[in-house]
């Protein structure tokens, strides 16, 4: 069994990106059968339970305020919304719901108040519950641990050299400070990030160094190809080739033996020959949906016929870890403090996010 290493070095993973591509297909599925069942694949789907209007400059991002973006923004969607969602999704074969809101921290309140009501409904229905609400405090995880959520999802996004140049409004350290927080928790991790956002090779290395380095390493993995959004600041980057991304899935396959590595966005430009090999490479989760938050997904029914194709089977839930109870909001022992995560702000500018900020102010 291969062990789990922390200390692996950015030279070391680079070194394995870099093999041959058979001899890193061969580690990465050998890798993958010690540690997982080769023809399980877990399937999630991504909801966006509030849409657009956030206030941090992620430039690969369309819902951030302010860019001049064309998709919709909506307000926090309702308990019995998410519901209807989620029994459509559990219909069409997914164990994992995961909600995803577009803010920069979550805020104790009664919108936050509903969306630990939405956790013990979904819990309730027997999937996993995932959320990605942006920072957290400790106390915030604990009250979304005992509501019954399963993951909170919180991505690196890049190496933390790399960071800088994509994000202003925030630091690496912040996500790392996040994701500390939920380990305090009975909530398990899941962290990746998104490869085609001009970063260097080395940058990816980086980040799965940094991801490598949690103890625990991250429960699940998403690893996204950047879709270029117009009016964002990456509208113009070229997409990256299918062996870019399998060689990526490949390598966070051995550097994160037990992680489930999740194909995120970008899947919509993978033929199934490149999805095949994304799952042999150690690839054993997918979003499913129409949408992923904002951008274009395959349809749910076009995976599923992927999954017969390729004789791949829908992990059940609570395969890796037992399902959590839902404590009640009046049998609640955590208060809601009002507090705000702390974050450091680097206090530098990124050229092409002002660019994007002014042509989207100028439009509006
Ligand atoms: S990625 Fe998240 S935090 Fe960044 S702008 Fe988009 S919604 Fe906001």
């Amino acid at each position: 069994m291969t062990e789990i290493r922390h200390n692996w070095t950015k030279e070391e993973i680079l070194a394995i990106y870099n093999k041959p591509m058979m001899t890193l297909l061969y580690e990465a599925a050998t890798t993958h059968r010690e540690h997982h069942d080769p023809n399980t694949v877990q399937v999630s789907t991504l909801l966006s339970i509030k849409t657009g209007g956030c206030p941090e400059d992620c430039g690969y991002c369309p819902q951030a305020a302010r860019y001049h973006t064309d998709i919709e923004g909506n307000d926090l969607m309702s308990v019995q919304q998410v519901k209807a969602q989620a029994l459509r999704a559990k219909a069409s074969g997914s164990s994992r719901v995961c909600m995803g809101a577009a803010w920069r921290n979550v805020k104790d309140g009664p919108e936050f108040d509903n969306v630990l009501e939405m956790v013990r409904t979904i819990n309730k229905l027997d999937m996993e519950v995932c959320c990605t609400l942006g920072m957290v405090t400790e106390n915030q995880a604990e009250r979304l641990a005992e509501a019954g959520l399963y993951a909170y999802n919180h991505n690196l996004d890049t190496s933390e050299d790399y960071y800088k140049d994509v994000i202003s409004t925030r630091a690496f350290e912040d996500r790392l400070d996040t994701i500390s927080n939920v380990r305090k928790t009975n909530v398990t991790v899941c962290s990746g990030g998104i490869i085609g956002m001009g970063e260097a090779v080395e940058d990816r290395a980086g980040m799965l160094a940094a991801l490598a380095k949690l103890d625990p390493q991250p429960e699940s993995t998403p690893i996204n190809a950047l879709v270029a959004v117009p009016g964002t600041p990456m509208e113009d980057i070229e997409p990256i080739s299918i062996w870019e991304m399998i060689r990526m899935v490949a390598t966070t396959r051995i550097v994160l033996p037990q992680t489930q590595v999740r194909l995120s966005a970008g899947r919509t430009e993978m033929s199934r020959e490149g999805q095949a090999m994304c799952f042999f490479a150690g690839a054993n989760s997918i979003f499913a949906g129409d949408k992923l938050l904002t951008t274009p997904n395959p349809d749910v029914n076009e995976d599923m016929k992927m999954f017969d194709l390729l004789g791949l089977t829908p992990q059940k839930p609570f395969v890796k870890k037992a399902q959590p109870e839902s404590v009640e909001a009046v049998d609640s022992k955590f208060e809601s403090l009002g507090e705000k995560p702390k974050w450091s702000r680097p206090g530098h500018k990124i050229e092409r996010n002002e660019e994007a900020k002014l042509a989207g102010k100028a439009l509006k």
